[in-house]
């Protein structure tokens, strides 16, 4: 029996899960670190607690399943992405808690460079926007910032990673420096094109390129595992950011095929094969993944508010006890009753990508009840979806016809029923909707020889459940109309 094991290392907790050869689950564990929120939008992790928690879990899981970690045949990688951690060479201590994709604190660095018109010198290198979500501005912040950190940087003393760097530093004792295509890609530092970090960004942000890793493919044999971490050396075969894993364990190995996840945020990416399709309608252009130094490109939209919208419902209107109760609740009533929940609470992000929008209620009347606003909270991750999947619509001139969804808010049947009305396409669930861990087997799988070919590893996760659309085109339309004009009134400005 081979064993893989998928370290899955998310925003708010790390996750290990052990494949068996036929992709089944074998042993899950799973533990929640601290989130630190020190200002207003800004947001950190320390990089040990996250370490220390990954390795944990992966004992545990190993533990669970009577095995021991000389059994394992490959270990995969993936992360939350753009999450930038800044380390000492010589002691492996974190210079400062690391900063988390969702920190806005470099928003006016963000601005100032837009001001200057460098959106396009960004898109064309980068395939990003200008935003503090990607790790760029972070690292650049670090340095100006952390006494000291530029100058120790360009004698040679720090090291930069996003989390999977970090994690493979850290597995390897302090050996390998490397990130994958997928991860480069979220930095805004490097050259999606050229696929090397870009000496001219690098210039622009003062980052000196020696703290940069080294980029590798996102399958393969990587890296070694030390001994001394799980007393037993293995190979690292996979990295891959979570969206691209994501997309990975759905299968989506052909271009044109599109994922759609509903975590906390919502994450829509389209394989678009080998060529780098830039988008004229809000979306980013990112790497799905290298394999034999043949890179796959990717089409991307990230919703900021997706499930978050339902925990929320949960923990601060206090109208829900569990996020699954929402699916009934939903169905107890028609409809909305004309009321739209436009979740900007932090921004709009794709294709709208407006900082400054706030969330809002709308349409409400003397007759709207609860069950109207959980059901309009759920058509709301709906409606967000589908504007993100117009615009790749848009970008690539085909009218899509499936997309295949995951995450944990995939589970909520009327969720996917109202998705498929309202984007007027088949939307599938697979049977494992662990398709992250499981993106990240499958690329370990593959690099480790475990599996040989795409054919085999769709086999092994093919969808269960397809969800058709069953509502006509006038009733589409009255419902996407509404949705729009809410959107349209949290955007406006005083
Ligand atoms: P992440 O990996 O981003 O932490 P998950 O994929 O685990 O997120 O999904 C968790 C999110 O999904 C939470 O925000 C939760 O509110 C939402 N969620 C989970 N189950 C349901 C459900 N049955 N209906 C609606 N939302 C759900």
């Amino acid at each position: 029996m081979k064993y893989i094991l998928s370290l899955d290392e998310g925003t708010t907790s790390a996750r290990a899960i052990i494949f068996g050869e036929s992709g089944e689950i074998l042993s899950t564990a799973q533990k929640e670190f601290t989130q630190f929120y020190p200002k207003a939008g800004w947001v950190e992790h320390d990089a040990e607690e996250i370490f220390n928690c990954q390795t944990e879990v992966a004992r545990k899981a190993i533990s669970e399943l009577g095995i021991s970690a000389g059994d394992i045949t490959a270990i995969g990688i993936t992360n939350q992405r753009e999450t930038v951690v800044v380390w000492d060479k010589f002691t492996g201590k974190p210079i400062c808690p690391a900063v988390v994709w969702q920190c806005r604190r470099t928003s006016d660095f963000c601005d100032r460079l837009k001001n200057d018109g460098m959106e396009d010198f960004f898109r064309e290198k980068t395939g990003l926007l200008i935003d503090p979500y990607f790790s760029g501005t972070k690292l650049k912040w670090i340095l100006d910032n952390v006494p000291y950190a530029r100058h120790r940087a360009e004698k040679g003393e720090l090291l930069f990673g996003t989390i999977d760097s970090w994690l493979v530093w850290k597995l390897t004792g302090g050996k390998s420096h490397i990130t994958d295509f997928s991860n480069a890609s979220r930095t805004m530092l490097f050259n999606i094109h050229t696929l090397c970090w870009d000496k001219e960004i690098l210039k622009l942000f003062d980052i000196p390129e020696s703290m940069l890793p080294e980029v590798t493919d996102s399958s393969g044999q990587l890296a070694v595992c030390h001994k001394n971490v799980f007393g037993s050396k293995i190979p690292i075969c996979a990295i891959a950011g979570d969206q691209q894993s994501a997309l990975f364990g759905q299968c989506c190995f052909e271009k044109g095929n599109v994922k759609n996840t509903y975590g906390t945020g919502g994450f829509m990416l389209m394989n678009t094969g080998d060529k780098a399709s830039e988008s004229k309608n809000g979306l980013v252009t990112t790497i799905a993944w290298g394999i034999d130094g043949r890179i796959t490109y990717a089409l991307e939209g990230s919703v900021f508010v997706a499930g978050a919208l339902i925990q929320w419902l949960r923990d601060e209107l206090g109208l829900v006890k569990t996020a699954a109760e929402t699916e009934s609740i939903a169905r107890s009533v028609p409809d909305s009753n004309g009321v739209y929940i436009v979740p900007a609470f932090t921004g709009l992000g794709a294709p709208y990508w407006d900082h400054n929008a706030r969330g809002a209620i709308l349409g409400i009347t003397r007759g709207a009840n609860k069950a109207n606003i959980i059901r309009a909270a759920l058509e709301a991750i709906a409606y967000q979806t589908t504007d993100v999947l117009k615009a790749m619509e848009q970008d690539c001139g085909v009218e899509l016809k499936e997309i295949k969804a995951d995450g944990g808010a995939s589970e909520n049947n009327f969720l996917m029923e109202f998705q498929a009305d309202i984007l007027n396409c088949v939307v599938s669930r697979p049977k494992c909707v662990e398709t992250t861990a499981m993106g990240a087997a499958f690329l370990a799988g593959l690099g480790a020889g475990v599996w040989r070919s795409a054919d085999e590893l769709k086999k092994i996760n093919e969808p269960v459940i397809s969800f058709e659309p069953k509502i006509t085109e006038s009733c589409r339309e009255r419902l996407l109309c509404g949705w729009h004009k809410a959107v349209s009134k949290t955007m406006e400005r005083d």
